[in-house]
């Protein structure tokens, strides 16, 4: 790991703890922050509120963060968990992460008037799983079971489903034909741990079909390669994200995993000074549901920690993906179809 040299002019006195060195080291990860899924539900909700007025009902965290949940509450979105305690035929958005067939025939039962942000890549998972169920392959979602992107996946696809995150949990799969196996993925899983479990389903069931790691989108493969690259260079992780994030989390794990001490705060709040005694760089990244600002928060606390500190914004890909919005949403003077 480089470290930086720190010299004596950068030590200043204090008159209570003695001598501290103020100067600090921040190196910012591109790309970072929100993905095209994530801008795309959020101006839902935005839009529908201009369109239709408060209250506009949103099943689940429209995002796993909850700085953009409550700014969208506090202009009139209502969350729920369970369409059934929305009023009959009012608007409701579903959220970007997608949900079960089941889900989605309640809300039509309840007579709602639905907006449906899935996020399109998350839709081309589910696409891809129905289309293996139908062929009567043993699907296999590779995924962590209870997020909500893995639960709507698995209420998708009609047939047998197994969900595993990890090779033991491959290894104690029973399918009905080891040759008729195939394989789909969560969207923000991470790709190393990911590679490792396909190789050990092809090791089971040679047979095998799946898409790889392509499944895994763009923004996940993004943040985690600028993480990565900058990896040999900080001596802290920071990542910008909400504890129920997978993205976020998996950005941690790949810290963790090269042995740097690395943390996930929602908030500048929930930072520590005491996280960074040891370190003179600190990588800084957020999750595709954190919101910039936050960022700009983080390096406002940093810069009242250590007045000499240097931010220096590392180079990565350029993302110009942009999806269309969701049936029913206007924009200009029309409506966008299904
Ligand atoms: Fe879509 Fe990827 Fe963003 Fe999830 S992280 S909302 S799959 S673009």
């Amino acid at each position: 790991m480089t470290k930086t040299n720190i010299s004596f002019e950068n030590f200043k006195i204090d008159r209570n703890r003695g001598w501290f060195c103020n100067q600090m080291k921040v190196l910012l990860a591109n790309p970072r922050g929100f993905c095209a899924g994530v801008e795309r539900a959020v101006e839902t909700v935005e839009r529908a509120l201009r369109m239709f007025g408060a209250p506009v009902y949103v099943r689940h965290e429209i995002v796993h963060n909850q700085r953009v949940v409550q700014e969208l509450r506090e202009r009139g979105a209502v969350f729920v968990e369970d369409v059934e305690e929305i009023p009959r035929g009012a608007v409701t958005i579903l959220s970007a992460h997608g949900v079960s067939r089941k889900v989605e025939n309640d809300a039509k039962k309840c007579g709602l008037q639905l907006i449906d942000a899935t996020c399109p890549l998350v839709t081309r998972v589910h696409v891809q799983g129905r289309r293996f169920a139908a062929k009567g392959y043993d699907v296999v979602l590779i995924g962590h079971r209870g997020h909500q992107e893995v639960e709507g996946t698995l209420g998708q696809i009609d047939g047998t489903v197994h969900v595993v995150a990890t090779v033991r949990e491959v290894e104690n799969l029973v399918v009905a034909d080891p040759s008729r196996v195939a394989y789909v993925l969560q969207t923000t899983l991470s790709v190393n741990d990911t590679r490792e479990v396909i190789a050990a389903l092809k090791a089971r069931y040679p047979a095998i079909v799946g898409q790889d790691t392509r499944d895994i989108c763009y923004a996940t493969q993004n943040r985690q390669t600028a993480v990565l690259s900058m990896a040999e260079q900080i001596d802290v992780l920071v990542v910008v994200g909400a504890h129920n994030s997978s993205n976020s989390n998996r950005l941690r794990e790949i810290g963790d995993a090269k042995g740097i001490p690395s943390y996930l705060v929602p908030a500048a709040d929930d930072l520590q000074k005491g996280w960074f005694d040891n370190a003179n760089t600190i990588g800084l990244t957020a999750g595709a549901s954190a919101p910039e600002v936050v960022v700009e928060e983080t390096i406002a606390q940093f810069r009242q920690w250590w007045s000499d500190l240097e931010v220096d914004s590392l180079s990565g890909p350029i993302e110009d993906v942009r999806f269309k919005l969701p049936a029913g949403i206007v924009v200009g003077s029309r409506t966008v179809n299904a």
